[in-house]
């Protein structure tokens, strides 16, 4: 099964993503967590993506096309792949849509996350990370201890571009470039929106449900 998680910042990918891939076993492909890695590990593609993250900005689609067609075609997407923030263009779709033909493949099915304005702002302000990938909020999804991560013991660290800058920046960029892939998937009849303002225990039922409709994946 392929899916794709599809949604403003702060709508709840990541951590949908988190429960899906491991109920599922589906390899969960967040190419942000792939830009940070690259960023943290000082390569030529971390230099080149970290100007545009901190501003809460896209990254330029080339070097995304290039990452998402390298990933998907490691042996552990063989029986499928959950995608989190890719695609946020319509160039970025047609080209997944040209990668997945080449090898037989489809998009099965988009979880659109949807989430209004005012609750987005306060999910993001109050969001801490781990270098694990997991995230929590001060408020709503706290960690055991302070600052430390459930799962890997790690520190929780805040983004740069989950300061009020870069957030209102990052708002504005989903409406113009990324939400138009919202008709864009409903045109082909493969999206589903699931209402992300719910608990994160109920939304996981309500997306179980949803994919459960499409048989064995
Ligand atoms: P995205 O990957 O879409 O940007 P995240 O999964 O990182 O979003 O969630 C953003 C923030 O909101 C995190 O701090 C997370 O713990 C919190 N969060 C996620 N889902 C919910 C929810 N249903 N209710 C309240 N807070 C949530
Ligand atoms: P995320 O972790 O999904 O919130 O992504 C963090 C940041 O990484 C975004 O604000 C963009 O700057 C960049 N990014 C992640 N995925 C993409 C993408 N598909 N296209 C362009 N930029 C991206």
């Amino acid at each position: 099964m392929n899916i794709i998680l599809l949604g403003p910042p702060g709508a709840g990918k990541g951590t949908q993503a988190k429960k899906i891939s491991e109920y599922y076993s589906l390899p969960h492909i967040s190419t942000g967590d792939i830009l940070r890695e690259n960023i943290n590990n000082n390569t030529s593609l971390g230099l080149k993506a970290k100007s545009y993250m901190s501003r809460g900005e896209l990254v330029p689609d080339e070097l995304l096309i290039t990452i998402i067609k390298d990933r998907l075609s490691k042996n552990d997407c063989y029986r499928g792949f959950l995608l989190d923030g890719y695609p946020r263009t319509i160039p970025q779709a047609d080209a997944l849509q040209m990668i997945l033909t080449e090898s037989g493949k489809k998009v099965d099915v988009v979880l659109n996350i949807s989430v209004d304005d005012e609750e987005l702002v306060k999910r993001l302000s109050g969001r801490r990370m781990c270098k694990c990938g997991a995230s929590y909020h001060i408020i709503f999804n706290r960690p055991e201890k302070e600052d430390i991560c459930n799962a890997c013991k790690g520190k929780l660290y805040q983004r740069d571009d989950d300061k009020p800058e870069a957030i209102r920046n990052r708002l504005t960029v989903y409406k113009k470039q990324t939400q138009p892939l919202i008709d864009y998937y409903n045109k082909k009849k493969i999206l589903r929106t699931i209402d992300g303002s719910k608990e994160i225990s109920q939304i996981f039922e309500d997306i179980k449900n949803v994919l459960e409709e499409y048989g064995k994946l």
